[in-house]
């Protein structure tokens, strides 16, 4: 039974059909699943056969000090669930060709130097932590997993064996998230920005840039994404509705961070 139920979990990750999944706000696994899911990938992510290279967080201390400041920001807006329950543990990834973040259950959150050299500003920056940090906080991943697989199978798996954790969280590297998931992530990061003193539609930055390049350099990350233009217009109007004051960019502080990297 486990072993057909994690090859289903794997191959269900690889076909499209899975983000079409009603969206139901179910969730088997506990705030404890969560971690211990999180602190598995991260393990696997940073493990020396991932093939990823970090930057040095002494060598490079200003270029940690600088993200981990907006991720504070963010976590002081009082908009998470899972503040206190989660690492939010920043790791940036020594890799210019990609134009990526994301983050584990559990708030281990990883940033591509190509995506710092891509931004253009704090804000932005802070739209797309937001983003990646609101899939942990809503719990997407579990989510997701208790969506397509169902109470029952899951149960079987979380509750009878909590050894599967283990095995589960494989199948978790290289999740992609259904659109209603993405789209959440993209209204919550407009939720935490809200109360700071950032633009809070910084998120639509990193997409109005990828538009403005033409077709040719949209990452692959998100091709089965919403369409980035959609997603712009998203992230302005959920800006409005919520009322959010904030305007500052912050474009000169974050080049000279930007300079800072190797
Ligand atoms: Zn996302």
């Amino acid at each position: 039974m486990m072993k057909k139920a994690i090859y289903l979990i794997l191959i269900c990750f690889l076909s499209a059909a899975c983000s079409t999944s009603k969206q139901l706000n179910l969730n088997v696994f506990s705030i404890e699943d969560d971690k211990k899911l999180g602190a598995e990938v991260a393990a696997q992510v940073e493990s020396d056969s991932s093939g990823y290279k970090f930057l040095d967080s002494i060598k490079y201390a200003f270029v940690y000090k600088y993200v981990n400041q907006v991720r504070d920001n963010i976590l002081n807006s009082g908009q998470l669930g899972h503040r206190n329950d989660f690492k939010w543990k920043i790791k940036i990834i020594h890799d210019d060709s990609t134009l990526n973040a994301f983050c584990t259950p559990g708030g281990y959150i990883y940033v591509f130097t190509g995506i710092l050299k891509f931004l253009e500003s704090e804000d932005q920056l802070a739209g797309v932590l937001g983003h990646e940090m609101a899939h942990a906080d809503r719990r997407h991943s579990t989510r997701q997993m208790t969506e397509m697989y169902g109470v029952e199978i899951l149960m079987e798996i979380v509750a009878g064996n909590r050894a599967a954790i283990k095995q589960i969280s494989g199948a978790l590297i290289g999740l992609k998230f259904s659109r209603n998931h993405e789209r959440e992530a993209d209204e919550y990061s407009v939720k935490y920005l809200c109360p700071t003193q950032y633009n809070a539609a910084g998120g639509a930055g990193f997409f109005e840039k990828i538009q403005s390049q033409g077709g040719s350099k949209i990452p692959e990350f998100l091709s089965t994404h919403p369409d980035p233009g959609n997603r712009i217009e998203a992230f302005k109007t959920n800006k409005i509705n919520l009322g959010c004051k904030g305007e500052n960019q912050f474009i000169s502080e974050y080049k000279q961070m930007v300079r800072k990297l190797p």
